[in-house]
């Protein structure tokens, strides 16, 4: 296992749900810390930007117009093997097939709004981060 650092949506149905502080909690009870976060609200711009790798899907509008409804929780995660617990901790894309116990079993309604975001590879986890917060914002413990 390797020390990673990960990038982490709270999307803006988590945000208007009120569980920014239970979806935390859970990642620090799996032994991640958090090494940035900011609210943000994207624009419909920066949406598209920052899920470009999609941009040939059906959902894309879907998906962009979701993501900038309103304020989001931008975090990086940083532990050992973050990258997988974290990916671990959300759940299948579809809440409908995610295990129980996993964030978006717990608080998610449909695939599109599915309450969390995270980085799938050591690549886009390097560039989503780099997206949000520049390294002097980032704080290891
Ligand atoms: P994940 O977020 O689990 O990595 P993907 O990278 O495949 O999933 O998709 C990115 C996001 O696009 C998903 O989290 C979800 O919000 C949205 N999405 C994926 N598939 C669909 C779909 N079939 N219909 C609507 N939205 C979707
Ligand atoms: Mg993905």
């Amino acid at each position: 296992m390797a020390r990673e650092r990960t990038l982490s949506i709270i999307k803006p149905d988590g945000v208007k749900k009120n569980v920014i502080g239970k979806i935390i909690a859970m990642f620090e009870e799996k032994g991640l810390t958090v090494a940035a976060a900011k609210l943000v609200q994207l624009t419909k711009g920066e949406a598209e930007g920052f899920y470009a790798v999609h941009k040939a899907r059906p959902f894309f509008g879907e998906l962009t117009g979701f993501m900038q409804s309103g304020p989001v929780m931008v975090m990086v995660l940083e532990g050992e093997d973050a990258i997988a617990k974290n990916r671990e901790l959300m759940g299948a894309t579809d809440p409908a097939k995610a295990a129980a116990g996993t964030i978006r079993k717990l608080f998610s309604a449909s695939i599109g709004e599915n309450t969390v975001h995270g980085s799938d590879a050591q690549e886009t986890a390097k560039t989503e981060i780099a997206w949000f917060f520049a390294e002097s914002e980032l704080f290891t413990r």
